[in-house]
């Protein structure tokens, strides 16, 4: 038996290199050796988002997005949230089980009242609704980054509630902390962020790609040989990392497999005085790694987005119908 995942996910607008390799490809790496369920977290969104037409896309994106990756539907189930009304329902029995003031402690909602936001109930409720989502599935990890344990901390003291008051109904969620590649940095050399201006687009075209590989900041630094000098006079070995266009390589590395690295590194060798021939190679070996997801991606119609979901929620509810079947017999509303 394979043990349950769960994953929210929500539209964050256009996705960059950034965002694939510290969080698209971790998943992609592990979704296929659990029963992964990857829930479109709209009624979440709906916290903050106000616009219709933005919700709307966003929903449709994100799919896109994960589709176009190379997840497979067929091998996890892909649905959302609104789609199943079984998570608002136990969301409203969580709500029941916790207090205002263990609400009033979630980082969410702290934030939000210390920048002087008037939160709205949804906001200060919603860490009972992801518990839901997680509750519903008997989901065994969760995969977060590491600024966001407190959410499953949520998560299990709403389930340990329920569990203590109604009895052993409900499985305790655990947090797995997924180890992505680090900070993927931009073509500033700062963190790759769409609201820094530096990123490299994941479904970008072959004229966007080669703009913001032609913006990417090349420092000269050192030459290698003052890099060899350095490491004498301080004792150090000299690591084979580069000594100059560093915010080239790091990009260039991330997208060449493991057993390209010395090859990669002999080429920035040999070309450290010609930029231009490392940023040509970087643009020809982004547009081959970014083209197939790319044109996976305009490829997939919107209909083909509503028959996952569609065969999603089918899926989703076969197995959150269960769950709640015990909860509405262990609170006694089961006549
Ligand atoms: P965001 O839209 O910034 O919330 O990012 C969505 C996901 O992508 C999060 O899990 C981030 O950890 C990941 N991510 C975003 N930017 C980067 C980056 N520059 N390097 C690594 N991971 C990133």
């Amino acid at each position: 038996m394979k043990k349950r995942l769960l994953t929210g996910l929500q539209s964050s607008g256009t996705l960059h290199i950034g965002n694939y390799f510290g969080a698209l490809k971790p998943f992609l790496d592990i979704y296929e050796e659990y029963e992964s369920f990857l829930m479109v977290a709209d009624y979440h969104a709906l916290t903050t988002l106000r616009d219709k037409n933005e919700m709307h896309e966003n929903i449709i994106n994100v799919v896109k997005d994960y589709l176009a990756v190379g997840i497979d539907p067929q091998k996890c189930v892909i649905f959302r949230q609104s789609d199943n009304q079984d998570h608002v329902e136990l969301g409203w029995v969580f709500n029941c089980m916790v207090t205002v003031p263990f609400l009033m402690q979630a980082h969410a909602y702290k934030d939000k009242v210390a920048k002087g936001v008037e939160a709205n109930a949804g906001l200060f409720t919603y860490p009972m609704l992801q518990a839901a989502d997680i509750a519903l599935y008997d989901t065994d990890v969760v995969p977060v980054g590491e600024d966001q344990r407190q959410h499953l901390e949520y998560s299990r003291e709403a389930v340990g509630k329920f569990n203590r008051t109604f009895g052993e109904v409900l499985k305790e969620p655990k947090e797995m902390i997924l180890s992505g590649v680090g900070v993927v940095s931009g073509t500033d050399g700062e963190k790759m962020s769409k609201s820094k201006g530096n990123i490299i687009p994941l479904f970008g075209t072959k004229e966007e790609i080669t703009k913001a590989v032609m913006s990417i900041v090349t420092d000269s630094g050192k030459t290698m040989e003052d890099a060899i000098a350095e490491s004498v006079a301080t004792n150090q070995a000299v690591v084979r990392s580069i000594p100059f266009a560093k915010n080239l390589f790091s990009i260039h590395k991330l997208i060449k497999p493991d057993d390209e690295y010395n090859d990669l590194f002999d080429f920035y060798m040999a070309n450290e005085n010609n930029y231009k021939n490392l940023k040509m190679t970087l643009i020809e070996d982004l547009e081959a790694f970014i083209a197939p997801m790319r044109e996976k991606r305009e490829k997939i119609t919107n209909e083909e987005v509503k028959e996952v979901l569609a065969d999603g929620v089918r899926r989703a509810k076969a197995v959150s119908g269960e769950t709640l079947g015990k909860v509405r017999e262990a609170i006694g509303i089961a006549l």
